[in-house]
């Protein structure tokens, strides 16, 4: 790594401190009703879920895999892959307190999951609290990178209009100017996705005030769930939220129209917010999901009735493909990833997902299928 690459490394590393939050996300403003500090709580459980995940034994043992990006050979560029993370700290979270984390978590942490609709709110709750505070990191971020000039337009129209030309080479300007342009652009798309962030937490933030209400007072949800169980026990678990653009197949259902209007401004109700919830996890046997969505999303429940009507593999391979595309929140059994897999469909699997995490706008169909059920493969109980 040269030694530019290497302090803006150092410059980033210390944004993302700067810009960590530390907040119990159910204690509002003034924290009311929290006990106990800030705790790092996981978003896949540890005890039951990731502990049954991890490897029993060799170098990895107690770790799972997870995705993610390492410097290429090169040093020049980022490269997908499989990273192993020991389970006390993946998906972990500084996002409620002790007392929280507790009260909140209990009906799913340590009683048998039977799919009730109050576990079912409790894991779409998870993924939306995990979500909305690595938005309002991703917030802060932005603020923290950008210090004054947040507030200041340093790429005004005149800048936005002969750019293109400039970078054609249709049009010359001295150096310094170009590069005070350039420096604008990139501040310019910071405070959108600034601004964006903002729309993202607002939306999120009703989302778990609705299903804390459903939690807690047991009042009607806008939100639904579609439960499904695979046979057998896969090594595979994630928790997040997302805006699904396509369906399992690759196909729109969000139009291009509707996601330029939804970058611009926030939903006006919960019944228009595209957000999904996903949880996946492997628990007594059975491999469980859940998806939960807004009542007012037709599109997307009938991209799932579609889905989850497809023949056994059909349907894993789709759902290994949102799977794949919209989740980074996600864990995996380094054994059942090396055994399951050749080196080739690993490539894959790290290339389905780089393709999505890069641009949340794209989709690569894959016919990988992340669920499967060997019953030779030696699992843990
Ligand atoms: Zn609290």
């Amino acid at each position: 790594m040269n030694p530019d690459q290497i302090e803006f490394n150092k410059l980033l590393g210390q944004n993302q401190k700067d810009a960590s939050v530390k907040a119990c996300l159910r204690g509002g403003d003034k924290q009311l009703d929290c006990s106990g500090k800030i705790i790092h709580s996981h978003s896949i459980q540890r005890g039951k879920i990731l502990a049954s995940i991890a490897d029993g034994g060799g170098e990895s043992e107690g770790k799972v895999y997870h995705l993610g990006f390492a410097p290429a050979e090169d040093m020049q560029s980022m490269q997908p892959e499989f990273k192993l993370q020991g389970i006390k700290k993946f998906s972990t979270f500084a996002g409620f307190c002790g007392g929280h984390d507790k009260a909140i978590f209990q009906p799913i942490e340590d009683v048998a999951f039977t799919a009730t609709a109050k576990q079912q709110d409790i894991y779409a709750y998870r993924a939306a609290a995990k979500e909305l505070h690595s938005t309002l990191e991703s917030k802060k971020f932005c603020e923290v990178f950008l210090g004054e000039k947040l507030n200041v337009d340093d790429f005004p129209p005149h800048f936005q209009m002969t750019l293109p030309a400039i970078k054609r080479g249709e049009m010359v300007v001295p150096d310094f100017i170009l590069e005070g342009m350039l420096q604008g652009e990139k501040n310019h798309e910071i405070r959108t996705k600034h601004m964006q962030c903002g729309h993202s937490i607002s939306e999120l933030q009703q989302i778990c005030d609705d299903l804390t209400d459903a939690i807690e007072r047991e009042e009607p949800s806008e939100f639904e769930h579609i439960y499904h169980a695979l046979d057998g026990a896969c090594l595979v678990a994630c928790c997040a939220s997302f805006i699904p653009y396509f369906d399992h197949d690759g196909n729109r259902i969000i139009s291009r129209q509707e996601e330029q209007r939804m970058a611009q401004s926030s939903a006006a109700s919960r019944a228009d917010m595209k957000n999904v919830m996903l949880n996946v996890f492997p628990e007594d046997g059975q491999t469980h999901i859940i998806f939960t969505f807004s009542k007012g999303n037709p599109s997307f429940k009938a991209s799932i009735e579609r889905l989850l009507k497809l023949e056994d593999e059909a349907l894993k391979i789709g759902l290994s493909n949102i799977v794949l595309n919209y989740v980074e929140n996600s864990a995996y059994g380094p054994k059942y990833i090396n055994e399951n897999f050749s080196s080739e469909q690993i490539a894959s699997i790290a290339e389905s997902f780089a393709v999505s995490a890069i641009d949340r706008s794209k989709f690569r169909k894959s016919n990988i299928n992340l669920f499967v059920v060997n019953p030779t493969a030696t699992t843990r109980q």
